[in-house]
């Protein structure tokens, strides 16, 4: 019984003159190859180059600070749980008085590490956390020498508070829309005590 029709049938008809010259064949490959000269290269000469990636590519992490410098990782792990290749791994402390401005949460990430070796930047890390602070990104990680050096602290996640990684790709009308849910208010926290605050 025939399952697919890919299969062919071999021929067996003996070759003419042309065909055991191999003149033929060999000045068409020839031909090929150098009608290939005079087309645009599709090779992009990087890192002098860079392509434009696709807006769903997922890259090196940021960890988020809110609208006022303060961390918005609290340390609950949901990332860590999500994460396949357990390549998240972090430490907990408690908020001390006069830390609101530097954390946004009264627990939060002490150490907050991402093994750069172990992870298949597949985003559920992103996708599991309810504070929106940790993204994908459209940076790359930097090749380096030492294993070590793939282990990112929050020295390397931690967007600073005057160069801020922007992250509105990520923001999709799916998860806009996500955000409006009215179960899911803890986005709205911040700002109902920032507004407090301006009264
Ligand atoms: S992108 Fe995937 S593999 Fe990488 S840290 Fe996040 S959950 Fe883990
Ligand atoms: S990054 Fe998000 S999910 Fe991970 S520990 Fe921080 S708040 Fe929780």
């Amino acid at each position: 019984m025939q399952l697919t029709n890919r299969s062919k049938l071999v021929s067996n008809k003996e070759q003419s003159f042309a065909e055991r010259l191999y003149l033929p064949a060999v000045l068409k490959g020839m031909a090929t190859t150098i009608s290939h000269l005079f087309k645009k290269r599709p090779t992009i000469m990087y890192p002098e180059q860079k392509r434009e990636y696709a807006p769903v590519y997922r890259g090196q992490h940021v960890l988020k600070r809110d609208e006022n410098g303060a961390e918005r990782c609290t340390s609950c792990g949901m990332c860590a749980v999500a994460c396949p290749a357990e390549a998240i791994t972090m430490e907990s402390a408690e908020r001390k008085k006069g830390e609101e401005g530097m954390y946004r949460e009264e627990k939060y990430a002490k150490t907050y590490e991402i093994n750069m070796l172990r992870c298949i930047f597949c985003g559920l890390c992103e996708e599991a956390c309810p504070k929106e602070a940790i993204f994908l990104t459209d940076r790359q990680v930097p090749t380096e020498f030492e294993r070590d050096d793939f282990i990112y602290g929050k020295d390397k996640l931690v967007e600073t508070i005057d160069n801020r990684v922007d992250v509105t790709k990520r923001q999709t009308p799916e998860v806009l829309a996500f955000k409006k849910i009215p179960g899911l208010k803890h986005n709205e926290l911040h700002k109902e005590k920032l507004n407090k605050g301006k009264h």
